[in-house]
């Protein structure tokens, strides 16, 4: 047998799971390694043994049913609950300004203008949305020098 099959059987073996085979009393007799981590295992077991999960509250039952009716006598809030969340009435707004422009962006050139003329403060999250908005064009212009850059090298090195 060798020693790292004892060690497969060792956690049983400690706790009392499994008897010793004369095999495996015989490599236990031979092999100090295997004897000493055989102790271990049992000074572990044996420490678990002893070990007693602490008990709750006396209290805590009570405490949580009274919890518990709280919270089910409460009306429900619905969607206005969720509103009076900062981050998420924040994001909320956001995405209404989003939804706004891109409904307006399909809609007839003046309306588009309208939209843009709306004071918001740079440096904003709406303001800068409304800036990527009315700098569309050149933005996008961006992207033609670079393909023209492009366009360049590979001429220039065919
Ligand atoms: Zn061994």
């Amino acid at each position: 047998m060798k020693c790292n099959e004892i060690l497969e059987l060792m956690p049983d073996l400690a706790a009392g799971l499994s008897a010793a085979t004369p095999e495996l009393q015989n490599h236990l007799q031979t092999c100090k390694g295997c004897e000493a981590k055989l102790d271990e295992f049992r000074q572990t077991m044996a420490l678990l043994d002893e070990w007693q999960a602490p008990e709750p509250s006396p209290y805590f039952d009570t405490r949580l049913q009274a919890r518990l009716r709280e919270e089910a006598a409460k009306p429900a809030l619905g969607w206005l609950h969720w509103i009076r969340r900062p981050a998420l009435a924040g994001a909320f707004a956001l995405m209404l300004v989003l939804g706004v422009s891109i409904l307006q962006r399909g809609g007839d050139p003046g309306s588009r203008n309208k939209v843009a003329t709306v004071a918001a403060t740079p440096g904003t999250a709406v303001g800068d949305l409304q800036a990527l908005d009315k700098n569309d064009d050149l933005y996008s212009n961006f992207d033609v020098l670079d393909d023209l850059s492009v366009q360049q090298d590979v001429n220039a090195n065919p």
